[in-house]
């Protein structure tokens, strides 16, 4: 075991056998496991005597933070009630923003169609509360500047009931028209890419899928929504993945799932032996190790596959969607209906009751917080985990569709103490860590000396920001931030060279 790894083989098979807290009724989730069976009590027992082997795949370099996720494994998804004001960014997916199809003043439903995709890659939203268009205007993002944005002050009073679409099953529909039907639901992916799901089941021509990956690893700190839906939607999971598979065309799909989650692996795994023996769906374990649940990753752990320098998923014939996504397809679907709430986790030693919530869209951070409740004062607040997410500037934002978490730290929190920087110690940690195989201490002297199209020549591009390098620079060289600027900075050469050229 790493020296810097806290899991033991036995230790994280809490949700098994925590005391259910049920829903908004207080009813025990309807999917979550019953007490095991012998046979079941042996598949996790072969499990987590696997995992103590190391026998898991994954994929090579990497690094294991520490997890914090005892704090919320075993919380089951509770509602919270609405905020007085939801704020809804017009953009928030990959691709173009959504256009208003509302006025200030206008009354709306809980679910009806409040923005229209854009005509090029773009998904419609849907009003997350029955209520009254307030304003359409600038709201803060977690990104920094502000952003267009429809305000919906919402009807505390009102039933709350969603407006459901036309009523369809899956089953009946030709792929084409289930695509579409994932566009008008506004799915997009919700382990925090926000990719328009549509786009990714029609491939390009010349591409076909044959296998989807779905993403159940959640790698990141802090972060177990995944790891609940797992547990308590997986009738609604699975239905997903066989919608997605027909919609692509794709012969298997195959549930990766971090060995950190073995409840959740043995969960999944007699549901379908139970529904589905001998059908295209299965659950594979992969060891718990960050960033295990990037897509390239994944494809290296699962299929021992690469994508190609420059390339996508679909390139190898696959594509990969996260489990929450997929358990949203399977529920939404058959109603005919809009994304207009998520399940995130609200975690972090600054959080008086952390726990696992199903949120509408466009719900406050400060809501949040203030509901759940804070400990002392608050630090960074952090949207996603605290690897990869992002710290906000004003808790104001908003929760939207890729959000997977809000971790909020004091300030007294070793993870925000100010580190002296020393220069480069040539030490090799980094170049062990990064899991893409670049050489993070080249290109970081590299971003010291301003020279980033030499940056881009070390194939800069193929960095995605997951922060291995920075996490174990003895040095604590910020690297992810340098290679961060770097890429902006030869975007905006690029779009001036790009400008120049067409005139
Ligand atoms: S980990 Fe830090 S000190 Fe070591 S080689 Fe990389 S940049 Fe240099
Ligand atoms: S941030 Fe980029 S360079 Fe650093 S480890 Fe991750 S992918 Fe490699």
């Amino acid at each position: 075991m790493k020296a810097n790894q806290i899991s033991a083989p036995w230790g994280l098979m809490s949700g098994s056998t925590a005391r259910p807290q049920g829903d908004r009724q207080g009813m025990r989730p309807k999917d979550a496991p019953q007490t095991p069976s012998h046979e079941g009590l042996f598949a996790h027992l072969d499990l987590a005597f696997k995992r103590w082997l190391g026998w898991h795949k994954t994929f090579a370099h990497g690094v294991y933070p520490v997890e914090h996720k005892e704090l919320t494994a075993g919380k089951p998804i509770r509602r919270l009630p609405f905020a007085d004001e939801l704020i809804i960014p017009l953009q928030q997916h990959k691709g173009a923003p959504a256009v208003p199809i509302v006025k200030v003043g206008q009354e709306v439903m809980r679910g009806e169609p409040i923005a229209r995709a854009n005509e090029v890659m773009s998904v419609p939203l849907h009003a997350p509360a029955t209520g009254v268009i307030r304003a359409i205007g600038l709201a803060p993002t977690a990104d920094g500047p502000k952003a267009p944005a429809i305000f919906l002050k919402v009807y505390q009073a009102a039933s709350q009931d969603a407006l459901l679409g036309k009523r369809c099953d899956p089953e009946q529909l030709s792929p084409e028209e289930i695509i579409q039907a994932v566009q008008e639901a506004g799915l997009v992916g919700l382990g925090g890419a926000a990719f328009p799901s549509y786009v990714k089941l029609r491939p390009q021509a010349g591409r076909s899928i044959h296998t989807l990956l779905v993403n159940g690893c959640e790698c990141e700190p802090y972060l177990t929504c995944d790891h609940r839906i797992m547990l308590e939607q997986a009738e609604s999971l699975i239905r997903g993945i066989r919608i997605a598979l027909k919609a692509a065309g794709a012969r298997r799909a195959i549930i990766g799932v971090e060995d950190n989650k073995l409840d959740a692996i043995a969960h999944l795994r007699a549901h379908l032996r139970q529904t589905d023996p001998d059908g295209p769906i299965s659950v594979a374990a992969v060891q718990a190790k960050y960033p295990q649940g990037a897509e390239k990753m994944l494809i290296k752990a699962l299929l021992d596959q690469e994508v190609p320098i420059g390339g996508i998923p679909a390139d190898l014939g696959v594509a990969v969607f996260n489990v929450g996504t997929l358990a949203q397809m399977g529920e939404l679907l058959p109603k005919g209906q809009g994304l207009i709430e998520r399940v995130i986790t609200v975690s972090g030693p600054a959080v008086k009751h952390p726990g696992n919530f199903l949120v509408p869209i466009g719900t406050p951070v400060r809501f949040l917080l203030e509901r759940i409740g804070i400990t002392g004062d608050l630090g960074e607040v952090i949207l996603g985990g605290p690897m990869m997410g992002m710290a906000v500037a004003s808790l104001d934002v908003p929760i939207t569709k890729g959000v997977s978490g809000v971790v909020a730290l004091h300030p007294e929190d070793p993870a925000l103490a100010a580190r002296p920087v020393y220069p480069c110690i040539h030490c090799g940690e980094c170049v062990r860590a990064c899991p893409v195989s670049l050489n993070p201490s080249l290109l970081g002297e590299l971003a010291m000396a301003r020279q980033y199209q030499a940056m881009a020549e070390q194939y800069l591009e193929q960095c995605f920001e997951c922060g291995c390098c920075a996490f174990v620079c003895p040095a604590n060289i910020p690297l992810t931030q340098y290679f961060r600027i770097a890429k902006s900075i030869n975007r905006d050469a690029e779009r001036r060279r790009a400008g120049k050229g067409s005139h």
